[in-house]
């Protein structure tokens, strides 16, 4: 606790000082949202082609949404993670919520399973040792315990799947599991496909529930289909499972608060039931969702043309992030010829990368080249740019030797 504590207030103070900082060549890698290649934050293109469009449609007023939020904004959204042909979908087994981003997803998820989860024992969630810092937070506020499992192994800089599929098969049957849909946060690491149905198979035999988080999809491969594999193929398979989605990355609507629970029943009337359910929790909670973002992610996700878009923009943006991580990997291994196996730079996906250097490594960092990142080694990619990754990448050299 204390450490996860410490990794927090770390990650604000290192944001802050990067800003106070007046050195010319720092460089902010805590930075948890995306940035161009000027460092600069990116609004979508067709974000802003949306934006103009609700500025032209003055029968918009600025009623309530009903208590589950925009319908054509939440059907399209269950299509996106869940796929287009989804059987689920089309046998009317999904509940969709519209949710203030992913945040809101996790916290209506955590508050609807304290509530009406069968559970057998203690309220205990399974979350990966690391995961994002606000998971323990959102489950605790519910009474619901966090317990972590292995998923990061700092001798591989990889998965710990070993370790990961003993915790699945050593947890009391029903257990409830977290899982990070891709890109894991702050890891970076991602099971392969291969391994992704050995974790079904144990998810199924031991009857557990997935709790997905789905905070990047698109922002992970660059395309929003692959990287809705994990969570297509366990509703496919059957597995127990709800799903949170956020639009703050794929969309670059951080601040508009676009998201969504999509809760799997095993029939109709059970997705009716749930439907009920969610509606009272998030009446006296939030009231109606607001308007703006899911409006606009609506028109980008019924428009087939701004749709077609909106796929190149998250891909102008995963190919950013893809790049960096390429030329990052060429710097230190072709030119620096840094000490160390530096294929995790490339392995890993998404915006971020532990990058498996000594909390003593990355605080030299930071106090004498004045590049900012966690104390855990993990650098936001989006930080990275034709202008600082050469800088970047000397200074780790040097740390590191
Ligand atoms: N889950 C994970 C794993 C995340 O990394 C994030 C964003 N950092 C979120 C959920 C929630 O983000 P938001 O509330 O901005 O959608």
């Amino acid at each position: 606790m204390a450490d996860r504590l410490k990794q927090v207030v770390n990650h604000i103070f290192s944001s802050n000082m990067s800003s106070a900082d007046p050195f010319e060549k720092k460089v902010n890698l805590g930075v948890g949202a995306y940035r161009d290649d000027n460092d600069k934050p990116w609004v979508l293109p067709v974000v802003r082609k949306a934006e103009q469009i609700l500025l032209n449609t003055p029968s918009l007023d600025h009623e309530y949404l009903p208590i589950t939020g925009l319908p054509e904004f939440t059907t399209a959204a269950a299509k996106l993670i869940l796929g287009s042909d989804s059987n689920a979908i089309m046998e009317g087994r999904v509940t969709t919520v519209q949710t203030i981003s992913g945040t809101g997803a996790n916290h209506l998820g955590a508050l609807f399973l304290e509530r009406f989860y069968p559970w057998v024992g203690k309220k205990e969630i399974y979350l990966s040792d690391p995961t994002w810092a606000n998971h323990q937070a959102i489950f605790k506020n519910v009474g619901i315990t966090p317990i972590n499992y292995p998923y990061y192994d700092p001798k591989t800089i990889g998965l710990d799947f070993n370790g990961f599929l003993n915790a699945l098969k050593n947890a009391p049957n029903k257990s409830i599991f977290l899982i990070h849909a891709c890109a894991h946060n702050p890891t970076g690491v991602d099971p392969s496909k291969e391994q992704w149905n050995a974790i079904a198979d144990m998810m199924l035999e031991k009857g557990h529930y997935g709790f997905f988080d789905c905070a990047y999809q698109g922002f992970a491969s660059g395309n929003l289909d692959n990287d809705a594999w994990a969570v297509r193929e366990f509703v496919k398979r059957g597995v127990n499972m709800l799903v949170c989605q956020s639009f703050a990355k794929n969309a670059g609507l951080y601040g508009e608060r676009v998201g969504a629970l999509h809760v799997l029943s095993s029939s109709k009337e059970a997705a009716d039931r749930v439907k009920s359910q969610l509606s009272v929790l998030q009446r006296s909670e939030i009231s109606n969702p607001p308007t703006y973002g899911a409006r606009i992610v609506n028109l980008i996700l019924n428009d087939a043309e701004l749709f077609e878009e909106w796929k190149r923009d998250i891909a102008t943006m995963a190919g950013r992030i893809i790049d960096m991580r390429q030329q990052l990997y060429k710097v230190l291994t072709d030119e620096l010829k840094t000490p160390g196996n530096w294929d995790h730079i490339v392995n890993q996906i998404g915006m971020f990368s532990f990058t498996g250097i000594t909390p003593q490594q990355s605080q030299a960092l930071v106090e004498k080249a004045h590049i900012y990142m966690t104390a855990n080694g993990r650098i936001s990619m989006t930080g990275l740019n034709g202008k600082n990754l050469r800088y970047f990448a000397g200074c780790l050299d040097k740390a590191v030797r």
